[in-house]
């Protein structure tokens, strides 16, 4: 699937705020919000914030979502639609289904530094769900579910490196993690509280109902 391949920061100066998707730089004084916080651009410098109007607001918390979980837009509206199904409140169906995908599983596990590395170690066959290759970044993940980084993966030097990085991790309330094994399992569907992601939902679902 086509996938955004530009520059990550540009994605946090647009939204003007940290999406944190370059997994440790984000939190250095290398971060690009914190060295240029105006929009990208060659007039982005001069150029003022200003006061957006009620659709411009539900866009921007629309594509902040949609960006942190680096997804396309008929992705995005898809997994959306499918929320609007289930029985329940709409919002929160709909933040469970995006935490609860494979690739941000991974991520939020501590076996990748971003979500960005989690997709591309889901898509290179590195990750087995119940013990079963599973290369599919968008699969969705239940309550129950094992997942596990290949034993041959493991030797391997990012797994090295992403060990150091996910003993900091806090740990998760839906998701219980052997950081040496490198082996996780989902113990509880993800609560809004649980996802510490800072944005209006109820905007995204106002956007999605006109
Ligand atoms: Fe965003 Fe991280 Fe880049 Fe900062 S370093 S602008 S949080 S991607």
């Amino acid at each position: 699937m086509a996938r955004y391949l530009g520059a990550s920061c540009r994605l946090c100066r647009r939204e003007g705020s940290k999406l944190f998707l370059k997994g440790q730089r984000c939190f250095t004084d290398k971060c690009a919000v914190e060295r240029k916080p105006y929009p990208p651009g060659s007039r982005g410098a001069a150029a003022k914030r200003g006061k957006l109007s009620e659709f411009g607001t539900q866009l921007r918390e629309k594509q902040k979502v949609r960006r942190i979980y680096g997804m396309l837009e008929g992705q995005f509206r898809t997994f959306f639609e499918k929320a609007t199904k289930v029985k329940g409140v709409t919002s929160e169906i709909f933040f469970r289904s995006l935490e609860l995908r494979l690739d941000n599983t991974v991520y939020r596990m501590g076996f990748a530094r971003s979500r960005n590395e989690a997709r591309q170690l889901v898509r290179h066959n590195h990750i087995l769900v119940n013990e079963r290759r599973l290369n599919i970044p968008s699969a969705q993940l239940k309550v129950g579910d094992v997942v596990r980084v290949t034993e041959k993966s493991q030797t391997k030097v990012v797994f090295s490196e992403v060990k150091d990085v996910a003993a900091q991790r806090p740990p998760m309330a839906w998701c219980e993690v052997d950081h040496e094994k490198f082996i996780g399992k989902v113990i509880a569907n993800p609560t809004r509280e649980d996802i510490q992601i800072p944005v209006k939902e109820r905007l995204i679902v106002e956007l999605y109902s006109k």
